[in-house]
């Protein structure tokens, strides 16, 4: 379906648009940064897979969801928590350290909804798992080029992350490493600082620390990342898969299936599943409906960015290093992990509370958000070959079909409001057409005319 944008969020568009690149943004693949994280890793670490043997010999098998959570974010050992694994030198890259291109779309979707919302005095932009902080630089850099867009309004950044080391990277993008780390346990914001622009950022551990007010929510390749119970349907009914010790291989772990009921395959199954093997995480139902509460209360949006699928796929637990894919478990902690996000579950765990809009394709989502008019213009101003060769490279890696473009999918929650026609105002004459409720960028095709 082709339909107008409102002519102010065109106008934004062609206003970043007219930017060449940023001379701080490598342009396609971002230059291979030093593992900041590396430097202390030269001590001996304990090792994962000898307290999840512990763990396991101490209180039996445990669920896959346990199992992810330990391997990825336990404080000490944690994947997330002593790796730099972002990168072309790290296990695997996400789109917005593929191109600035990616986080300047994501800005003027983000302005496009505060303005439709009526331009609030205040607003929030919450990302969940940061990264390195490029998706917010490069947000940042829009909000910066649209100053006069956001004159009178104060703009805050909310990180919520679990990684300190990742957060000490993210400061460095964000904010030249002018950060300061709180003294306190029990100080909810773990970590502040300012931008050049003068910008406050605040890192907290998990959303309910964020305050609430009038929020934009944008989490890309987070849900992923977040633990995974998983199911097999047997003919004595839906049992959860768990994580053993191989008795047969030393220091190797096999999945086992529970031979009784547990709490998860009890409340976790919907009655009308038709599959046999199924992936739920319970902690991704969980924060959307936070996200929804708080959208409800405070108005806002979010956009969450995903590989995924809408309730079709079965197994899609997988373990990632060096860009390759490897056993998830495998030497535990020295890998990621990772599983599809399932939105139709998403949309269940939210109800009525929100509106969904998708999930879209990733290609559909950057197309409608004008990506091919923001190459044009990369492209005629830029005359160096090599770059000019990035440029396409790093356009064909998010939007070609086989690569990201169709396996990475976008979901939007929004306030009810946003959809709704707007209410005739009394006195309105007959004739008077109400405006129509400007479409939703990303979900519906922009045109320039
Ligand atoms: N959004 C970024 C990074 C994705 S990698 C990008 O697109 O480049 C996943 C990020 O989520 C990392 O920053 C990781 O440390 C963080 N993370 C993973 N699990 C988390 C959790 N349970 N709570 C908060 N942050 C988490």
């Amino acid at each position: 379906m082709r339909a107008c944008f409102g002519v102010k969020t065109q106008q934004l568009i062609s206003r970043v648009f007219r930017h060449p690149v940023h001379p701080s943004a490598a342009v396609g693949w971002r230059l291979a940064q030093s593992r900041l994280l590396s430097a202390g890793e030269s001590k001996p670490r304990p090792s994962m897979l000898k307290h999840l043997t512990f763990k396991i010999k101490a209180t039996g098998p445990i669920t896959v969801a346990e199992y992810m959570r330990e391997v990825l974010t336990n404080p000490v050992t944690g994947y997330y928590v002593r790796n730099n694994m972002l990168g072309p030198d790290g296990d695997f890259i996400t789109s917005p350290e593929i191109s600035q291109i990616f986080g300047e779309l994501l800005g003027v979707w983000i302005l496009s909804e505060w303005m439709a919302a009526g331009r609030p005095k205040h607003l929030q932009l919450v990302e969940l798992g940061p990264g390195k902080g490029s998706l917010a630089s490069d947000i940042l850099r829009v909000f910066n080029q649209l100053k006069s867009v956001l004159d009178g309004c104060s703009v805050s950044l909310h990180l919520v992350e679990v990684s300190p080391g990742l957060s000490g990277v993210q400061a460095q993008t964000l904010t030249g490493g002018s950060s300061v780390e709180s003294s306190s346990e029990d100080d909810p914001v773990f970590r502040r600082g300012e931008t050049s622009a003068g910008l406050p950022v605040f890192w907290y551990r998990c959303l309910e620390d964020v305050p609430a007010g009038f929020s934009i929510f944008i989490a890309n390749e987070f849900f992923d990342a977040l633990p995974i119970h998983t199911f097999q349907r047997t003919p004595k009914g839906w049992r959860e898969v768990l994580v053993d010790i191989d008795p047969e291989k030393q220091n190797r772990l096999r999945f086992v299936v529970s031979p009784s009921p547990t709490p998860a395959s009890s409340a976790l199954i919907q009655p009308e599943e038709r599959r046999s093997h199924v992936e739920v995480c319970a902690d991704g139902g969980v924060l959307v409906q936070q996200i929804s509460r708080r959208i409800v209360e405070d108005g806002g949006a979010a956009l969450i960015a995903d590989y995924g699928h809408d309730g079709t796929k079965t197994d899609t637990f997988r373990g990632f290093k060096g860009h390759r894919q490897h056993d998830v478990l495998s030497s535990p902690g020295s890998a990621d992990l990772t599983a599809d996000v399932d939105f139709s579950f998403l949309r269940t765990m939210i109800g009525g509370g929100v509106a969904c809009l998708g999930p879209v394709t990733q290609n559909m989502f950057l197309k409608n958000m004008g990506i091919d008019t923001r190459m044009e213009v990369l492209l005629r101003n830029c005359s160096h070959g090599p770059t000019r060769m990035q440029l396409i490279r790093s356009y064909d890696m998010l939007m070609n079909p086989e690569k990201m473009g169709e396996r990475f999918l976008f979901f939007s929650l929004l306030h009810h409001s946003r959809l709704a026609e707007p209410k005739k105002s009394e006195g309105m004459k007959l004739e008077d057409k109400s405006p129509a409720p400007l479409p939703v960028g990303g979900f519906t095709e922009i045109s320039f005319s």
